[in-house]
Parts: structure tokens; sequence; C-alpha cells
């Protein structure tokens, strides 16, 4: 889901909040905020003031649809939508359960890029052939890439009308916007383009059977767009004079190119490819913010994991481990960072990254994951945290492994003789746990 304000960059946590929704493969995947999830308080050993007291959602309710009606819905719209409206317990607890569950990276990779998948992608890349020509000749994304989106965001559009896995859209941010605090008037802004969207009559409820339906977080359409993020970068490709992400499959495309572009997608590069690393290689060069040209990287020894010929030697790339030294290794090009500005998890970036090649043509990654790993849970990302922080790293801990923790570990990886690659697994947690 796009629209989300991007959290750390390359979260390495798996998206999905629900584990329920991760579970059944659904497609509606891309629903990873980029928070922390909501942690109550430990009670303050000190008498602290009185808190002022929550709103009740009836009260929010009313005061939000004063809001609307003072941002260009009419009244009777905020009225008729937000009336008498109940919130969503699963909503609230799909934003809690953020950031705890975690998959590891190949589990969701292979629940996400199936062969089933990778061939009904091949169906709608011959099906849309003619729409996708005129939307990769306006924008310069190709086809493979926003066929990609399409598949992991909603199976092709498959799962929009179903109500297992997704909700009505109105409901579902005024829940969020009277009971997520933390961002409360991020939650409000997208509601009141809801309903604006709504006022306006952009989506073609005729064709709607659930009205307007999203993802718990209120993301919209075949490709998923926040509601904001609909109003500054959806277009109409089909012609029909409505912007339609809905039932529109060209519109939703055209829209996900038109996005992309926008975030300085560059035409004709691709998003990367795996590399094979030498022996010996140090770790610590995939430190995922240094550019080298693939030139550079050539001449440090890493060479493409396939037959490619490297026509742009001067072009940069940055290097990445996501499992380590032990699992496939990737040259990121810029396009890449593109694909975070969807959703900012490694996992989901690689996902659609690795999707798009397939439908592509080419064949899986070269080296297999190390399987026999176990990620960290919340409580122990956090512990992890917490005792590199002892010793001295200054990172948070907020239970995230990000640039600044990978950072962190290199460091100690390499202060005490271990290959540095900034891994997180349950091994590495142990050794630390029993340095003094
Ligand atoms: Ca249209």
């Amino acid at each position: 889901m796009i629209g989300l304000k991007p959290g750390t960059p390359m979260d390495d946590r798996i998206m999905s909040a629900s584990p329920s929704r991760q579970g059944s493969h659904t497609g509606l995947c891309a629903l990873r905020l980029g928070i922390a999830a909501l942690v109550l308080a430990p009670a303050l050993a000190v008498a602290a003031p009185e808190p002022a007291p929550t709103p009740s959602f009836e009260t929010c309710r009313t005061d939000l649809i004063a809001w609307a009606a003072a941002h260009d819905v009419p009244q009777a719209v905020a009225l008729a939508q937000l009336g008498g409206l109940e919130p969503d317990p699963e909503v609230l607890a799909a934003t809690r359960n953020q950031g705890e569950f975690v998959r590891p990276i190949w589990d969701y990779l292979e629940a996400s890029v199936t062969p089933a998948r990778i061939e009904a992608g091949q169906r709608k890349l011959a099906e849309l052939a003619t729409p996708l020509a005129a939307i990769e000749a306006k924008y310069g994304v190709d086809r493979y890439t926003l066929v990609a989106f399409w598949g992991v965001e909603s199976s092709y559009g498959t799962v929009l009308d179903n109500l297992a896995v997704v909700k009505p859209v109105v409901r579902s941010l005024a829940t969020l916007s009277c009971g997520d605090p933390t961002r409360a008037a991020y939650w409000r802004d997208e509601l009141t383009a809801a309903l604006q969207i709504l006022a306006r009559g952009e989506a073609p409820l005729d064709r709607m059977p659930n009205g307007l339906t999203g993802s718990w977080a209120g993301a919209m359409g075949h490709t998923q767009f926040m509601p904001t993020v609909y109003q500054q970068h959806a277009v109409d490709f089909d012609g029909d004079g409505k912007r339609d992400i809905w039932t529109s499959a060209t519109d939703a495309l055209a829209s996900t190119a038109s996005y992309l572009l926008a975030h300085s997608w560059r035409a004709g590069e691709g998003w990367g490819y795996e590399v094979v690393l030498p022996e010996g290689f140090d770790a610590a060069l995939a430190d995922e913010t240094t550019s080298r040209s693939l030139a550079a990287w050539r001449d440090l020894g890493v060479k493409p994991a396939r037959d490619r010929a490297i026509s742009d030697a001067a072009a940069q790339a940055t290097l990445i481990l996501p499992t380590g030294i032990r699992g496939p290794a990737f040259l990121l090009r810029p396009n890449f960072s593109v694909i975070l500005r969807y959703n900012t998890a490694l996992a989901y970036a690689l996902t659609v990254a690795h999707l798009s090649d397939r439908l592509r043509g080419d064949p899986g990654f070269s080296r297999d994951w190390p399987r026999g790993d176990r990620p960290l849970s919340g409580d122990e990302r956090r512990d992890l945290q917490s005792r590199l922080t002892e010793r001295g790293y200054a990172i948070g801990v907020d239970g995230k492994i990000g640039p600044k923790t990978r950072a962190a570990l290199r460091a100690y990886q390499g202060s005490v003789g271990l290959p540095a690659d900034g891994y997180a697994d349950a091994a590495l947690l142990e050794r630390i746990r029993a340095a003094p």
C-alpha cells in the first residue's frame, strides 16, 4: 500500500500487520505502517498529572463530521457516512500487531511469488498488452514492474470484493482517526480525502457491491492507494473521464506508473540483480548506503549471479545482504528505492522486484536462504538493541531493525571477529547475551 509515510528506510520487518491476513496470502499485503506498534507505557513510579481523558468514539465522530464539513465534504455526505458509525476493533488490533509479527523473508517471498501468481501475471501481461505498452510509453515504467505491484497488492484485483480481505474504508479510517492517537491527524486527513472521493462520485459505487472498501488501513483499489495518494497521483488512462483505480485495471496500473515516476523512477533501468560474492568478501561493504559504480563492485569481485551484460559500468548501486553473508546478495539500483516508496519493508520491495523478474521469464534466486535461522521476535529485537546500546552504540530501542541497528551490528560483529554482515538472527542474539 502506498501513502503511509515511510518509516525507517528499508525496515526489515515483514509488512503486514495482521497475522491472519498475512497467513491467508490473499495478496492485500502491503499493510505495513512505518510506525512502531502501539506499546502501553509502563506505570510510572512517581505520581503523574492525570492525563486528559480520551474522548469517546461518539465525541470523536462528531468532531470528524464537523472537520469534514469544513474541508470540502458536504455535511450531508459526512453525516450519511459517519453518523451512527461504530469503530472496528479488528482495525485497532491490526495497528497493535504492527511489527510484532515476523516471518522470515524467504517465507514471505515464497508465499507471494508463487507459480500460480507468476502464471496469472503473465496472462494479465498478454490480456493488457496494448494499454501496458501505452503506459510504458507515457511514464517510462516497465510493464513487468507494474504488473508485479498489481499481483502483490491485490492478486491482480481478485481479492477486492472479498469481505474476508477488505473492509469499508470510511469505517476503518474513522476507527484509526479516533483510536490511534499517535497518528490521529494523518488518519483524519485520509478519512477526509476518502469522504471527498465519495462526495465527488469518483468511485464507481454502482459497480462496487460492498461500497468503498480497502485494506484495514484504508488503501484502495487494484494497486492499493491511500485516499490522499489517489488524489495526488491517480490518473484516468482508459479515457472514460474517471480516475477509476477500483474497477479499471488500466487506470490503476497507469496510476501506479504515475506515482513511481513522480518518485523519480528511471526509465530503462531495472531495480538491480542478485550477485555472487567472492570468497573472503568483507561483508561490511554491504552497508546498504554506500553507492559504488558497477565497475567498482566488479573490481571487488562482486559478480552477477546469472549471465548478464553490464552495459553501464558507471551506474551506481548499493549492496545488501538481507539474511547476512550466508544468504543471497543483491546489488540495488536507484529504482529499488522507488519501490520502497510504496512500502518501506525490504521484504515487500524485494518481492515486487523478484516477481517482476519472474514475469519477465527470469529464473528464481541462484542462492538459497539460510532456512535454519529463526527470526527474532519483537522482544528479542528490543533486547538486542538494548544490549548494543549498553555497549555504547547510539541506537534507539524500538524493535525495528533498520539501517542504524544494522550499522551498530556490523561494528559489533567486526569488534568480536564475526563476519560484519549486520544480520540479526537468534544465533547473534545468543552470542551477545553470552558475551561479558
Ligand atoms: Ca478511467
